[in-house]
């Protein structure tokens, strides 16, 4: 029974890129996630099953034990509160940067030495709150789900936190990266529980996940 275990898989960008590290890993699901409806899916692995979900609710999946091990975007992780996770590996996939943004007419006299107090719009309150805070800046956050870049425009906040990866929706909207606060990557998160009670499982996953993602990496990284 050990090697029973349940992975939650943040939907989108995140399941598209750790199917091939998870077929590396010998891990295929019976069927197509990206086709199919269900929610849990088998795998080729007796025992082994997929849950797809959104990605804000990975971490509570895996904290609660209902699933026993998960891979959800770092920025989702720090978002999350939650206790009892822990984080095997860094999967290196949806790689991206979580930035702070202004308007690139604020930037031009703007310096980030400078800042005291920022009025920002992001999805990513608390890893904003303490990012600023842990500088000795105030912020005053204002909490959006969806479209971070339209806040400058409309007037709602001069600046912005959210993920950029190539800057294209940036630039579309006359913004500029002004301050990284860290790089974004996929994790592979397990439970306290799962640790304990499918060590060797777990052990052997995270081992053969880390070659696949050595070898996908390509030598010299
Ligand atoms: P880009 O225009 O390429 O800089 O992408 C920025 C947009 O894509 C933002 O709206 C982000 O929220 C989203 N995005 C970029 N990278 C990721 C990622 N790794 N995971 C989730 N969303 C992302």
């Amino acid at each position: 029974m050990s090697d029973q275990f349940t992975l939650a898989v943040a939907k989108g960008r995140i399941l598209n890129e750790s199917l091939p590290l998870l077929a590396a890993a010998g891990i295929r699901p019976s069927e197509d996630p990206q086709k199919s409806r269900r929610l849990i899916l088998e795998t080729n692995v007796p025992g082994v099953r997929l849950m797809v979900i959104r990605s804000a609710d990975v971490p509570t999946f895996v904290q609660f034990g209902a699933a026993d091990l998960g891979i959800v975007g770092k920025d989702v992780l720090m978002e999350h509160d939650g206790e009892d996770l822990y984080e095997m590996l860094d999967l290196g996939i949806a790689r991206c940067r979580l930035m702070v943004a202004e308007p690139s007419t604020l930037a031009a006299t703007d310096d980030p030495a400078q800042w005291r107090r920022l009025r920002i719009a992001t999805k990513y309150v608390h890893t904003t709150r303490r990012h600023f805070a842990a500088k000795g800046i105030q912020t005053e956050v204002i909490k959006l789900y969806g479209s971070m870049e339209l806040a400058p425009l409309a007037g709602l906040a001069d600046r912005i936190v959210d993920l950029v990866d190539t800057g294209n929706t940036l630039r579309a909207n006359g913004l500029v990266e002004v301050e990284k606060i860290t790089d974004i990557s996929a994790r592979l998160i397990a439970n306290r529980a799962a640790l304990k009670m499918r060590h060797q499982a777990v052990q052997e996953l995270v081992n053969k996940l880390a070659a696949a993602v050595a070898s996908a990496a390509g030598p010299g990284e």
